[in-house]
């Protein structure tokens, strides 16, 4: 059946090995915290709809604001590295290159594009990890108990830069081959998965049926995370902004102030979705003033309502600005915890 490439049997003997010859490309940064890669991207070509663009732009825009606040590199693909793979499943060539490549990388973050950060303080608790090689939003109970197609989500995980992830990577591909065998595939995903409609085997549902039809090899390195979102389904959480920005603050990540506010369904880069495009854009919208106003804080500005990409000031400027500087930098904050 279809592989992502050479059979790899030995990586972490190569990336200790490596590790070793290159003191200079530490796995940890500043603090002893390993070093993360986040990954998203979009399609090689436009999108359908041009306000799709723009929503990329924005959700990129919010992934670099939250990378560089919390010391994590990012990389954004829009190639197809692999014809077979193309679409959602482009993310699994992705990863193994990615690992590949960055053998000084402890964590690869997979993001999609149409998920965007809206708690800019919240930190993954990434020691609370060891031990485990995948970590993914989702619901045990769903999972184990009644094999539902939503019991994780694919649009925000984890993998340690290891030989079991790219042995994961490569049990879970076989499905992903575009035509017939992907085709073929979904009928079993669909028989098979509580709640799935009949379509083509997407990455989300295989790795559903790939942790339930192999659970004991693969689950004892699996973390299924929903003390905080991780992925955040966005109908239900765009609404309660206002309300969380009364009652709350940053940094919790939970239902008081959601880590990641994921726009499933919405496809404004495609040209058709499971909501209608206006609900979508003006959600998105909201989402990325929500979470831009924690950037804009910084600099005194905020904008003028969530559903608005103007911004007021609220602070008057100084002669002497790093005064106020210690209260507001979230940097400072996120460092000094
Ligand atoms: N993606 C990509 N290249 C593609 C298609 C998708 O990089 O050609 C990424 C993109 O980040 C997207 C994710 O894969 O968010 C999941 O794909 P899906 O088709 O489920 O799109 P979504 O509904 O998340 O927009
Ligand atoms: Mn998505």
């Amino acid at each position: 059946s279809y592989k992502l490439g050479p059979k790899i049997a030995n990586w972490d003997q190569q990336r200790e090995q490596w590790q070793s010859q290159n003191p200079g490309f530490p796995s940890q940064i500043a603090g002893g915290k390993p070093k993360i890669l986040l990954v998203t991207g979009s399609p090689p070509n436009p999108c359908d709809n041009p306000i799709g663009d723009h929503y990329l732009l924005k959700a990129t825009k919010n992934k670099i604001d939250y990378c560089r606040l919390h010391g994590i590199e990012i990389v954004y693909n829009m190639a197809h590295l692999d014809r077979e793979l193309a679409g959602y499943w482009a993310k699994l060539p992705l990863l193994r290159r990615l690992m590949l490549s960055h053998p000084e990388v402890e964590w690869i973050w997979w993001m999609d594009s149409d998920a965007l950060f809206t708690d800019m303080e919240f930190e993954i608790p990434i020691s609370k990890y060891t031990g485990y090689n995948l970590v993914i939003h989702g619901y045990p109970d769903l999972l184990f108990e009644q094999h539902s197609w939503i019991a994780l989500n694919t649009g925000s995980f984890l993998f340690r830069n290891c030989q079991w992830s790219l042995d994961l990577l490569d049990a879970w591909a076989p499905m992903g081959p575009k035509g017939p065998v992907r085709d073929e595939a979904g009928r079993l995903l669909t028989a098979n998965l509580k709640g799935r409609p009949a379509f083509e085997a997407d990455d989300q549902s295989a790795l559903i049926y790939l942790l339930l039809s192999q659970q004991d090899k693969w689950g004892n390195k699996v973390y299924v995370e929903n003390s905080y979102y991780l992925h955040g389904f966005w109908v239900g959480l765009v609404d309660k902004y206002e309300e969380m920005m009364e009652k709350h603050h940053p940094g919790l990540g939970d239902e008081r102030w959601p880590f990641v506010t994921h726009f499933v369904g919405c496809k404004p880069c495609g040209s058709y979705g499971d909501y209608p495009v206006e609900r979508c854009i003006s959600s998105m919208e909201r989402a990325f003033n929500f979470a831009d106003n924690q950037v804009l804080r910084f600099y005194g500005f905020a904008h003028r309502r969530l559903s608005s990409p103007k911004i007021r000031r609220i602070r008057n400027e100084t002669a002497t600005p790093l005064d106020i500087k210690k209260q507001i930098n979230l940097q400072d904050r996120i460092i000094s915890r």
